[in-house]
């Protein structure tokens, strides 16, 4: 009764949130979209680089799935988190091939899904905050995004995810204190994410340079982020079944 409740809850504020955002920052045009270096016209493998990339995100969500099955059973949040890295590998794959709105709509609905359920789950779960500390984070996470829309600096579509980078460097720093089980892949995932979403900005800075871009950088190394800071909440998960196992 209560994962119904929170898996409603999540999926609540999910499409509410994702509308906000795709709403109010995105473009609806019909025309085809061209945010990236390597794409030089609309067809449809334009990017090669950039969406054969994302079998990192596929990788990495079947490695999570693979562990979960040969590990008793565990909470249906690790699930949904394994199920949207291969929905993210696939969105991105779309949007990298046809380049239109709908695409990017299945690219950003399920990137965000990832990061509203795991900034939920960790705080909650990982280290056991009681719901009213998880609320005010995850309320400190909403309200930084919208914030972000009012950054005064063009980072080539990278602002919408610094509020998660900040929020992992915070919780990192808070699980260092709180629950050491795990920390360190999250520590790991916060530095690389960091990196990734450096090789995100500076793609088209770069491209008279360099005509591949680095977005596909972005690509492989976000799918090592998702993993480890799966694995991170996936060791406090195994640390509890062991423990009420001996208990
Ligand atoms: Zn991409």
């Amino acid at each position: 009764m209560y994962k119904t409740y929170l898996v409603i809850l999540f999926l609540i504020l999910i499409l509410g949130f994702s509308a906000f955002l795709i709403l109010g920052r995105l473009p609806f045009s019909m025309r085809g979209i061209d945010y990236y270096c390597e794409r030089t016209d609309g067809s449809f493998w334009s990017e090669p680089v950039n969406a054969l990339t994302n079998l990192s995100f596929i990788v990495a969500g079947i490695g999570a799935i693979t562990l979960l099955y040969k590990t008793g059973p565990k909470p249906l949040y690790m699930w949904l988190l394994a199920d949207l890295m291969i929905l993210i590998g696939i969105g991105s794959f779309l949007f990298h091939t046809f380049a239109t709105p709908w695409a990017q709509l299945a690219d950003v609905l399920s990137i965000f899904a990832f990061q509203l359920i795991f900034l939920w789950c960790y705080p909650r779960f990982a280290m056991e905050f009681g719901g009213l500390k998880t609320g005010g984070l995850f309320g400190l996470y909403l309200v930084l995004t919208v914030l972000s829309f009012w950054i005064p600096f063009d980072l080539n579509g990278s602002e919408v995810y610094l509020p998660a980078l900040l929020m992992m460097g915070l919780y990192a720093g808070l699980a260092a204190k709180h629950s050491p089980s795990g920390t360190q892949l999250l520590i790991v995932a916060t530095i690389l994410f960091a990196v990734a979403l450096t090789a995100r900005t500076v793609d088209m800075w770069w491209c008279a340079a360099w005509p591949l871009g680095t977005h596909f950088l972005w690509h492989l190394l976000d799918g090592v982020v998702l993993y480890l800071s799966w694995l991170s909440l996936y060791r406090v998960e195994a640390r509890a079944g062991v423990s009420s196992a001996t208990a």
